[in-house]
């Protein structure tokens, strides 16, 4: 199965995809955390694309492509992947389709996450993560047990870079003008699924799996 989220930053893809993965036993592919890899390790990559991500712009198409075309040759991805926060503009969605199609695959289903600005507001600048495992927790809506320590796995919780109020209005910006003409990508390739994206981590799981075959 290849499954996209679709949705806007804080609509809970990456919850969500995690879910997914453990369900149907294939790779979350998230290619904001694979450039903050890019980011924190200093690599050629990371030096290219950490100053788009610190103001909230989209990071350049083609090392984007070119990350994840890399990233979808791993013998893990051979049973399918599920895809959090990528494609963001219809060119990314237009290579992955090309790239698909050429090993005579395609994207099997598209779920959009639909949650209103006021509340992704509130979801992003109250969000802590986990620097070792990227588990997310809300200073208020899911607190962990002990303060600034993951309950999973102990890590450290941190605020990403991004996460501040004027990026995530930028995030905000970035998504209606080029991430949201793909719904209308995928509507068109009769494959979107919307799902209401509010309510318990559990509900919108289910709304999910009962969108997808
Ligand atoms: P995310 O973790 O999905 O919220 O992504 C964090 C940041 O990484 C975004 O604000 C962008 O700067 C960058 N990014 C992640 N995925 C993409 C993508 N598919 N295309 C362009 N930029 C991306």
């Amino acid at each position: 199965m290849r499954l996209i989220l679709l949705g806007p930053p804080g609509s809970g893809k990456g919850t969500q995809s995690v879910l997914l993965r453990d369900k149907f036993n294939i790779p979350q592919i998230s290619t904001g955390d694979l450039l903050r890899s890019a980011v924190s390790a200093q690599t050629a990559l990371g030096a290219k694309v950490g100053e788009y991500m610190d103001k909230g712009h989209l990071v350049p198409d083609e090392l984007v492509i070119d990350m994840i075309k890399e990233r979808l040759q791993d013998e893990d991805c051979n049973n399918g992947y599920v895809l959090d926060g990528f494609p963001r503009t219809v060119l990314q969605a237009e290579k992955l389709d090309e790239m698909l199609a050429s090993v005579g695959e395609k994207v099997d289903e598209v779920v959009d996450l639909e949650v209103n600005p006021e509340e992704i507001l509130i979801r992003l600048t109250g969000r802590r993560t986990c620097r070792d495992c990227n588990a997310m927790f809300h200073l208020t809506l899911k607190p962990p047990k002990q303060s600034g320590i993951c309950d999973p796995c102990g890590g450290e919780l941190y605020q990403r870079a991004d996460d501040n109020e004027q990026t995530v209005m930028s995030r905000l910006e970035e998504y209606e003008n080029k991430t949201a003409p793909l719904k209308e990508f995928y509507r068109k390739q009769g494959k979107l699924k919307s799902a209401k994206g509010s309510g318990s981590m559990d509900d919108i799981f289910d709304r999910i799996c009962s969108l997808v075959s």
